[in-house]
């Protein structure tokens, strides 16, 4: 191997190493190192270097794997359908780049229906009901393990016990657990007092705050939450094709939806929404960092399918880094 490849080599190590540290920092402990744009910046750059350098790729790699490892004070659940993470694009052209590629991979140039929703910074969570009933609540983990957390979700105030209607037999309903603004204010405020540490932000607030072993904690908490897709079900006679219809059903079996997804056609309609909720953005109770993108048609999507760590078919749209950089304070963590 040449100078230069040994270079590019040494560099595509350092960055695995340093994207590990990030996680482990961000996913396992629930306290950030560095901003989120500075974690994207690094994972691009590696990104870009093992796409210029497919000889240097490995499964192990963090630009392949989803989350981080399940905490082992948790009893392990595996995932019947893996939790996925998403790809994201951050421009019109990326955006343009991400519809184009649909249309290659389908061979096909028709206009595409999309389900565009907000992207909650918050925790994945899979719920299951059997029979109508909640029995077990897990988050992501590295998207094969997850955690089980089900006495912490159960004290969540949005998420039912019980179905309500004609639910199937079984079913997963996998959602953002996250913090609404006001409830996170108030807690770092509450921490301040009693001299604990405060939240870097929401999003890590609701991790640490679901991850605990005492659910009186996390009851104490003001958790809330959004149903986003489906894991496991049957029959599947009971669901529907699209993406879209699928939210409205688990919002008829008492899930809480988010109120502004739209269903939309063409990459136009998307860039579209896009700035009709950034514009909201301010106003929403909760924080977003983007919106996310999913094929309607579950035909399509199956047809799509996945790559290592996400589907084809979706795309998280991100905003700009704000321009403040968040002042990353140390996280509670108590498990
Ligand atoms: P992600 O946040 O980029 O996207 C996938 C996740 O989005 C899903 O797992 C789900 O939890 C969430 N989501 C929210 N709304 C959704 C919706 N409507 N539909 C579907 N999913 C929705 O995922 P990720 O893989 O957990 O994390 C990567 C990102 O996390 C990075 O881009 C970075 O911003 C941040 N991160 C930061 C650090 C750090 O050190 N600061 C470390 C690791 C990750």
């Amino acid at each position: 191997m040449n100078d230069s490849l040994n270079q590019i080599k040494q560099q595509i190590s350092e960055l695995r190493s340093l994207l590990e540290d990030y996680n482990y920092q961000y996913y396992v402990m629930d306290n950030p190192s560095v901003p989120d744009a500075e974690y994207d910046r690094v994972m691009r750059e590696l990104i870009s270097l093992e796409k210029a350098h497919p000889e240097f790729q490995s499964p192990d790699s963090p630009s392949q794997k989803v989350g981080g490892e399940a905490l082992s004070v948790f009893e392990q659940v595996e995932h019947r359908v893996p939790m996925l993470s998403l790809d994201n694009v951050f421009s019109d052209d990326e955006l343009k780049a991400f519809e184009q590629r649909i249309f290659d991979r389908l061979k096909n140039n028709q206009a595409i229906e999309f389900s565009c929703e907000p992207k909650l910074d918050g925790l994945a969570i899979s719920i299951l009901y059997r029979e109508g009933k909640l029995v077990q609540a897990a988050t992501r983990g590295d998207g094969r393990i997850g955690e089980n957390v089900t006495d912490n979700i159960k004290t969540i105030r949005a998420i039912p016990l019980k179905l309500r209607g004609d639910y199937p037999a079984e079913l997963e309903v996998r959602g953002e657990v996250f913090m609404p603004k006001t409830g996170f204010e108030k807690l770092n405020e509450q921490q301040k007092e009693k001299g604990n540490k405060v939240f870097a932000n929401p999003r890590n607030a609701a991790a640490g705050s679901l991850r605990q072993l005492d659910s009186k904690i996390t009851a104490a908490r003001p958790l809330a939450f959004y149903a986003y897709s489906m894991g496991y079900f049957e029959p599947e006679s009971d669901i529907a094709n699209s993406h879209f219809e699928r939210m409205m059903q688990l919002k008829n079996w008492g899930l809480p939806v988010c109120p502004v997804i739209k269903k939309v056609t063409g990459s136009q309609a998307l860039a579209e929404y896009y700035d009709w909720i950034g514009e909201q953005r301010n106003s929403l109770s909760y924080e977003i960092d983007g919106v996310v993108y999913k094929v309607d048609s579950i035909e399509l999507q199956q047809n799509l399918g996945f790559v290592a760590r996400a589907p084809r078919w979706a795309t998280a749209h991100k905003f700009p880094a704000q321009e403040e950089i968040t002042q990353l304070l140390d996280v509670e963590f108590q498990v």
